[in-house]
């Protein structure tokens, strides 16, 4: 397979997502808790203050990032440097990881809270090196425990899977931006029969997550249609499709302009939308971001790789670039 040092084709920017202003503004406020260990209040004393998110957005995002072929592990790629630079794009580090991967379907949702969180390789016929890796980030039963409850809270009954590791939907795009596996993951899974409106809604229900400091992460891919994988001859930087690009441009659109309920009817509403997504898994994690980031919406990353799968990665609901003030 040809490998190219800059591969993948980046599409022409969008200014209404790239521009930091398309993100700022909603005036979403938080309360932040401010513990004085020292200084001119007593120990243990609290500073209970309210701020705007436009001026102090440092409530992480939610995420989407497209994971690609697993040939992303190992081979060079514009939407790889994306993910290598991604921590030092959130306002503040993650202390926990909620990944919803494309990889793991279930009929409810269920959350993953092993001992130790195993490495999965959920794939065939790659090099023999992808299968050398491992990804050891902590597990963690009290987050996958207080998914659950937010879900529950909200009428949906989600399950705790406690043998499930992480595929390939996770811990690729993971091991890239944290290549030291040191911030605990829990992995949710897709209902892929239950659709859009269902997968906005477990957003919906675990963005108060985003308050605690985890980063809530949908894995998939932005368009994923691989019975056309082998028209294009296996080419990295092969040119892009039509039917993808005009999938792509409506929903970067839909997504720029926020329109929620049209990108929930994407499959009736967009250009070759069954063509792109002949089955919905990789696309529903989208929506779980969506939802869990009250949309506000920025692109972090857009190309496409072998002619069918755009790489784009999205940042919804805070500011992926604002410096964490030192204060805080
Ligand atoms: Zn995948």
């Amino acid at each position: 397979m040809p490998r190219r040092q800059d591969g993948g084709r980046s599409a022409s920017p969008d200014p209404r997502l790239e521009s930091p202003s398309a993100i700022v503004g909603r005036g979403v406020q938080r309360r932040i808790e401010i513990r004085a260990g020292s200084g001119w209040l007593p120990p243990g004393a609290y500073l209970i203050a309210t701020w705007a998110a436009a001026s102090f957005p440092a409530m992480l995002p939610a995420l989407f990032l497209s994971h690609g072929s697993p040939m992303l592990a190992i081979e060079d790629a514009a939407a790889r440097r994306c993910l290598q630079t991604l921590p030092g794009r959130l306002p503040e580090r993650p202390k926990a990881i909620l990944m919803v991967s494309a990889h793991w379907e279930r009929l409810r949702p269920t959350l993953s809270a092993p001992p130790v969180n195993e490495t999965i390789h959920d794939f065939g016929g790659f090099p023999q090196e992808l299968y050398a890796i491992r990804y050891p980030a902590p597990a963690s039963p009290d987050l996958a425990e207080r998914a659950a409850a937010l879900l529950a809270a909200g009428g949906l009954s989600a399950q705790i899977d406690h043998r499930r590791g992480l595929d390939h939907g996770a811990w690729i795009p993971l091991r890239l931006a944290w290549p030291d596996a040191d911030i605990p993951v829990v992995q949710l899974s897709v209902q892929t029969r239950l659709g859009p409106d269902h997968h906005y809604r477990l957003g919906q229900l675990l963005a108060p997550l985003r308050e605690e400091g985890v980063l809530i992460v949908g894995s998939g891919s932005f368009t994923h249609d691989l019975s056309a994988f082998r028209s294009t001859g296996g080419v990295l930087d092969a040119p892009e499709r039509d039917w993808v690009h005009v999938f792509a441009e409506w929903m970067t659109n839909a997504l720029a302009e926020n329109r929620v309920q049209d990108l929930l009817d994407y499959r009736r509403l967009a250009p070759e939308a069954e063509h792109n997504h002949p089955t919905e898994e990789h696309l529903l994690p989208l929506f779980v971001a969506l939802g869990a980031g009250s949309g506000e919406t920025r692109r972090l990353h857009t190309s496409t790789t072998y002619g069918i799968l755009r790489m784009d990665a999205f940042a919804f609901g805070s500011q992926p670039d604002a410096q964490k003030p030192a204060a805080a």
